[in-house]
């Protein structure tokens, strides 16, 4: 049994209006620690919208996020600490280079000197940044802009990574290296992340969270998925039809 102590994610009757629109309504679902879990749904859905009120880059209309065990909008630094982010456009941080951009950063969140430099190495190794180290962000290949995101997002060894799309944008090359690193960063860590590709989630996720039009429609494991309609395409499809 999970005990809610291992509760690394919670998003609780999160809602997000926009006016009379609604982007999200009670948005209810966990991830236990050292748990890898998609988040599924079409375009419009509502994904990106409930990464950002679990990160607290937006306020909830109603609801609370909690990572951690820290309720964002109480203890917000103490929840930030947990969490590493990559937001659906990756870093928006053009004229700098990855150098400066992960240094100014590790920097800003208090890592020590030698503790920065070992992260450092790190991320420019997991995220093959090698050759781009010294370049403009804001001219690098949409695919070297999401690695610079994903080593943003690790640079501070978070226990908990919210990933939007971490594979958009990629070549199947890249997609593959990104995949296997997010398989070996999910044998520590809790993963919540977002994508298109169904056969990633059957590749390296544990559970899959399907949203539609705002709203939960499936919380459950990937073969949950499957006994909807026989396979995963058709699964999504069956669960996201308008109307639904
Ligand atoms: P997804 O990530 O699943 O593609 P989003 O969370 O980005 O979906 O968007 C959910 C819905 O909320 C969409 O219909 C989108 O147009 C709408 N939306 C997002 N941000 C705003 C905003 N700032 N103002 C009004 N509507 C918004």
């Amino acid at each position: 049994m999970v005990e809610s102590s291992d509760l690394m994610i919670e998003a609780n009757g999160l809602s997000k209006y926009y006016g009379p629109f609604i982007a999200t309504e009670d948005v209810t679902f966990s991830v236990p620690k050292g748990e890898i879990a998609a988040f599924l749904g079409p375009n419009g859905a509502g994904k990106s919208t409930t990464m950002k009120l679990l990160t607290g880059f937006l306020t909830p209309s109603a609801g609370e996020a909690r990572i951690g065990g820290f309720n964002m909008a109480e203890d917000r630094i103490k929840a930030s600490e947990f969490i590493g982010y990559l937001p659906e456009n990756g870093p928006l941080y053009n004229e700098t280079t990855p150098e400066g951009l992960l240094k100014y950063i590790g920097q800003a969140r208090g890592l020590a000197k030698s503790k920065l430099k070992e992260r450092l190495e790190y991320v420019v190794k997991k995220c093959s940044l090698e050759d781009v180290w010294g370049k403009q962000i804001g001219k690098l290949s949409r695919g070297y802009r999401q690695r610079v995101g994903m080593a943003h997002a690790l640079l501070h060894d978070p226990q908990v990574l919210i990933l939007d799309e971490p594979t958009s944008g990629l070549d199947p090359n890249q997609t593959y290296q990104v995949r296997e690193l997010i398989r070996e960063l999910g044998k520590t860590k809790t993963i919540l992340l977002s994508t298109h590709i169904l056969s990633e989630v059957e590749a390296v996720c544990d559970r899959i969270i399907l949203i539609n039009r705002g709203r939960v429609v499936l919380d459950g494991t990937v073969e949950d998925m499957h006994e909807v309609s026989g396979n995963m395409e058709e699964s999504f499809r069956q669960l996201t039809a308008s109307g639904s």
